[in-house]
């Protein structure tokens, strides 16, 4: 069995719950002490449950909250050498360092980490599996290369950055070189890209996709879907579009 769900979703904070076996990670953790207790236990969860939590790379969406959980609760933390190179919160209670092309495993979930194009110091994502289950997270990257394409054929389910329209970026209220920055090949993915990655990586073994980290600024729920249905009208039924403020259901593949 492998589960997901997000606690939260969006530039404002991110965390990702997986759980194999045993085995529950958090993959970033953008909250609060107070707000990543509060979600967990809307997902059933408890602080205690979480065995590790693993970082995608250092913004402050993806990294604020780790520091302080992991010393609150002196959970294990994994990130790369780049990421604890450029963040600013050094004082992790139990810190692993990895390479985002070693595959690695914790408790009974099988990790596979790679590289992903995003302005960051040595950002990654990952692919989960247990058994012969794969979730894959894909978030934070400013373009889709053919070694994506490669790697995330195959899944059973994948969480997919939409960032934002590309319309509504150039009419909302950022700033030239803001803009500049989301749009760049280090940015973010705007929802035609992740539409075509989509279309191009989907195959009939993937079940459920959730797409995830919407601008609230540059990007609604309703563009998202249109946009899906347009370039991957296929995949419309098994899309769910994650929040900022909610924590989603649990997905479960069993
Ligand atoms: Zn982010
Ligand atoms: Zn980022």
């Amino acid at each position: 069995m492998l589960r997901f769900a997000t606690l939260g979703s969006g530039s404002s904070g991110n965390a990702t719950v997986v759980q194999g076996g045993d085995t529950c990670v958090l993959v970033d953790n953008g909250f609060t002490i107070k707000e990543t207790v509060r979600r967990l236990a809307q997902a059933g969860l408890q602080p205690e449950d979480i065995s590790a939590i693993v970082v995608t790379h250092e913004h402050g969406d993806h990294i604020s909250g780790v520091g302080p959980f992991s010393r609150r609760y002196n959970t294990p933390v994994w990130m790369t050498h780049g990421t604890f190179g450029a963040t600013r919160d050094k004082k992790i209670a139990d810190l692993n360092l990895f390479h985002a092309h070693e595959p690695m495993q914790i408790g009974d979930l099988s990790l596979e980490p790679f590289p992903t194009p995003h302005d960051a110091a040595e950002s990654c994502q990952f692919v989960f599996s247990c058994g012969a289950f794969r979730f894959a997270t894909l978030t934070d990257l400013g373009c889709t290369t053919p070694y994506l394409q490669s790697l995330l054929t195959d899944l059973d389910a994948l969480l997919l950055e939409c960032n934002y329209d590309a319309d509504m970026l150039r009419n909302g209220p950022y700033g030239e070189s803001l803009q500049a920055r989301i749009r760049g090949a280090w940015g973010h993915l705007d929802n035609v890209q992740a539409a075509r990655f989509l279309e191009q990586i989907d195959t009939p073994r993937l079940r459920r996709v959730l797409l995830g980290h919407l601008s609230e600024k540059n990007n609604c729920p309703d563009v998202v879907m249109e946009t899906i249905g347009h370039y991957a009208p296929k995949a419309v039924e098994r899309a769910r579009i994650m929040s900022q403020s909610e924590v989603s259901d649990w997905y479960e593949l069993a």
